[in-house]
């Protein structure tokens, strides 16, 4: 059995591969992205084609459909790198990373040999994922008993789509797009959804605003607009209305994803403490002699250690169910790793000091990216409820 506390050979060789990208690709290039007030700026392709490149955007494609067959475990680990370098970068791959494996899952053997060759030879193929709506975010995560609003009515041959999602990320980007509308007239989403492949450039759907974040600014959240757009039958992922499952039976691992990504930047923030306490010198010695500060940088490492092996059980688990697999890992492991990033943010900032309010240290921009992940794949009030209710409820 592996063992999720020890890196095997292979897990060493991929993480040296991503510190790598992440120094020489990531990390020069980040902090002049991220200042671009244009919202769609800060996404680049450039680095989209260097992690092509590496073997990065492909990787939890199985070696039939051309990439390495990563496991969730050694994803989440490279997830998390990359966020050491940049959250957006790291939201760029982990939704691609995440997407391709739900795609290799749940789509049947048409979609497949439709769709993975072709997103697996373009160096630009990111994915993206469209459930949250203006009026259904929290709703879906429950999830409560109302319809989302972006309907799909049957006609010949397909579906006639209408509505709008937002906030989807990789939106006015991915090639591919796994979409959730209602098509049970009446019912609830959790019964009358329907999950749908959808290309881009299909006509009635079109991109809407790209949202001005205040953070994790390299990836892009955009709206998705639907105006009677066909899509047809073939493209229905699984079985009609039955939406949730694909989502609950393929995807256990996506919360502890993004967990994953913010204790990237949990990380970063941690290291600069540590850099900025060695040099810095007040009260006659550098601050890392101070013993306030050194106990400080030691409880912010027991957050990190912790957050990561809740979100590398989740992952292994997630793998494995039959070891015994329970859904509060599906919710919590991101709750937590988010909590001690913002908590960390603080921590760094005042560590800092006056510094640390100043553009100019980069603090302030790890402070702004730590903050994405308490609303971003649910709102962490959100996800204990969603945990409780499969402790109490069900
Ligand atoms: C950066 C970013 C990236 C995202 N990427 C994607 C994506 O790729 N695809 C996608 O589909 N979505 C995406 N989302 C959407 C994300 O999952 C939702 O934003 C999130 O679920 C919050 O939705 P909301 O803002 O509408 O909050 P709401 O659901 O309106 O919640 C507001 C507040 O009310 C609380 N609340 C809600 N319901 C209850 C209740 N029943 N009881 C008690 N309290 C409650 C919440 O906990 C929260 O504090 C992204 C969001 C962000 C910020």
């Amino acid at each position: 059995m592996e063992d999720i506390f020890i890196l095997n050979e292979d897990q060493r060789a991929i993480l040296a591969t991503v510190a790598r990208f992440v120094e020489e690709e990531v990390m020069p290039r980040a902090a002049k992205l991220d200042a671009d007030p244009d919202p769609e700026a800060g996404f680049s392709w450039e680095i989209v084609e260097k992690a092509h490149e590496v073997g990065i955007r492909t990787m939890t494609l199985s070696e039939k459909w051309g990439g390495l067959g990563a496991d969730s475990l050694t994803t989440a680990m490279v997830i998390e790198e990359l966020a050491r370098g940049d959250l957006g970068v790291s939201v760029v791959m982990a939704q691609t990373l995440k997407i391709a494996q739900i795609m290799q899952k749940a789509l049947n053997d048409e979609q497949r040999a439709r769709v993975l060759p072709g997103f697996a030879k373009d160096p630009r193929g990111v994915l993206a994922i469209g459930i949250t709506e203006p009026d259904n975010a929290s709703n879906y995560f429950l999830p409560h008993p109302v319809p989302f609003r972006t309907t799909a009515e049957k006609t010949k041959g397909g579906w006639i789509v209408n509505g709008m999602k937002h906030f989807i990320s990789n939106g006015n980007r991915a090639s591919h797009y796994l979409l959730f509308a209602q098509t049970g007239k009446g019912q609830p989403m959790a019964e009358g959804a329907t999950c749908f492949l959808l290309e881009r450039g299909r006509r009635g759907f079109s991109i809407g605003r790209v949202h001005d974040k205040m953070g994790e600014r390299l990836a892009n959240n955009a709206e998705l607009i639907f105006q009677d757009c066909f899509i047809p039958d073939e493209n229905v992922v699984g079985a009609v209305g039955k939406g949730f499952n694909v989502l609950a039976e393929f995807f256990p691992q996506s919360n502890a994803y993004a967990g994953a990504s913010v204790l990237g930047v949990a990380g970063a923030l941690h290291q600069k403490s540590i850099d900025w306490a060695k040099t810095r010198v007040q009260g006659g010695k550098p601050l890392i002699e101070h013993d306030g500060i050194r106990a400080q940088l030691a409880e912010m490492r027991m957050l990190i250690d912790a957050s990561r092996s809740y979100i590398h059980r989740a992952c292994w688990l997630a793998d494995h169910q039959e070891n015994g697999w329970d859904r509060t890992l599906g919710a919590l492991p991101k709750a937590m790793a988010s909590q001690a990033a913002w908590k960390i943010a603080t921590w760094c900032m005042e560590i800092h000091g006056g510094h640390g309010y100043m553009k100019e240290s980069g603090v302030e921009k790890l402070v702004r990216d730590a903050a994405a992940f308490l609303h971003s794949d649910g709102v962490n009030r959100t996800l204990f409820l969603k945990a409780a209710n499969f402790m109490f409820r069900d």
